[in-house]
């Protein structure tokens, strides 16, 4: 909340100001947030015109969340900018305009409240905005490795024979389940080398 007293309703009259303001709770995506409670920088220009103020404004935030690639927690610092003109709720102007059957235009207005602006839906629509959608923690972030899920980035050079290992594997058990479909008293001995089957199974 910012009290606009002392800007007075003389439009042309200009007031900056520097604040900082505590995070409100969820402002953000489960994947990058600005953490509650967290500093909001605020630099705002209030202007008085004629219908109410007009607020121009920067906020800068931290941010947290992970990489979309490889998960690893992040932190970022993110700005926005905004402007949004709070009308007078009892001016002429306002009283014009809710004259008109434009209903949802009307309810997108916001109105001065005893001489106060409201700002968080204005700073939460900007944050919103402003957030990476797809944050990663570095720009050539390699991710995670698609077959054991090791971080790629602490080891390059990494890689598998497993799609290999794979088929010889489903071969293996290919070869067991025909085995087992012995008749009954030979599960034991399923395993073991048989004279003919062991040949492609063993290597
Ligand atoms: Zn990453
Ligand atoms: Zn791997």
């Amino acid at each position: 909340m910012f009290d606009t007293r002392e800007l007075g309703r003389r439009p042309g009259a200009l007031k900056r100001l520097s604040r900082e303001v505590p995070a409100p709770g969820s402002l953000g995506v489960e994947v990058i947030r600005v953490p509650e409670g967290a500093p909001l920088e605020l630099d705002l220009r209030l202007e008085s015109v004629m219908e109410g103020v007009l607020v121009t404004g920067t906020v800068r935030f931290p941010l947290a969340g992970e990489c979309v690639r490889c998960l690893e927690p992040l932190t970022r610092e993110g700005t926005a900018e905004f402007q949004e003109l709070f009308s007078y709720p009892d001016s002429e102007f306002s009283a014009r305009f809710a004259d008109t059957e434009d209903e949802e235009a009307d309810e997108e207005r916001l109105f001065l409240q005893n001489d106060l602006i409201d700002l968080e839906p204005v700073l939460r629509d900007a944050v919103v905005l402003a957030l990476p959608l797809r944050p990663t923690c570095r720009e050539d972030c390699p991710g995670l490795c698609p077959d054991c899920g090791a971080r790629l980035a602490e080891d390059p050079e990494h890689q598998h024979d497993e799609p290999i290992d794979i088929r010889w594997a489903a071969l293996r058990e290919f070869a067991e389940a025909g085995a087992s479909e012995e008749p009954a008293g030979s599960d034991k001995q399923a395993k073991a080398p048989r004279s003919r089957g062991d040949e492609p199974q063993e290597k």
